[in-house]
């Protein structure tokens, strides 16, 4: 829990920093804020895998179920930098919507979340 504290610290610091810039930066900072703790975890997960593995081997602990929980949250943690990374690629082209900060594809001119008019839906002349 310790890791994840400290994580959580310099998270908070960073989006403090980041919260000085306004609207799609921001989000995309904290985005990839997100992907490089979960990646993060991702490497000490990997770590308490081989950890266990090894005490299996070498002291014959019976560290299997430990092990398929780590492989588990790996298998989490990696299915969420996925998609936070999707989101990241969409957002690159997207309009983020100024009422519920949904990002919507490009050329949208409707929220796809809350109906708000997207500005830069307007912007193509409609
Ligand atoms: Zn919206």
């Amino acid at each position: 829990m310790k890791l994840l504290d400290q994580a959580m610290n310099s998270a908070k610091q960073v989006i403090s920093t980041a919260g000085r810039k306004t609207g799609t930066a921001m989000e995309l900072s904290k985005m990839k804020l997100q992907v490089m703790q979960l990646r993060s975890q991702v490497q000490s997960t990997y770590e308490r895998i081989g950890t266990l593995t090894y005490e299996q081997q070498k002291v014959g602990t019976d560290n299997y179920d430990l092990i398929v929980v780590c492989i588990q949250e790996v298998d989490e943690l990696l299915t969420e930098i996925n998609e936070v990374n999707a989101k990241i690629s969409e957002m690159k082209d997207g309009v983020v919507c100024s009422r519920c900060r949904t990002v919507n594809p490009a050329g949208t001119v409707y929220c796809k979340s809350c109906g708000n008019r997207l500005k830069k839906g307007r912007a193509k002349g409609e």
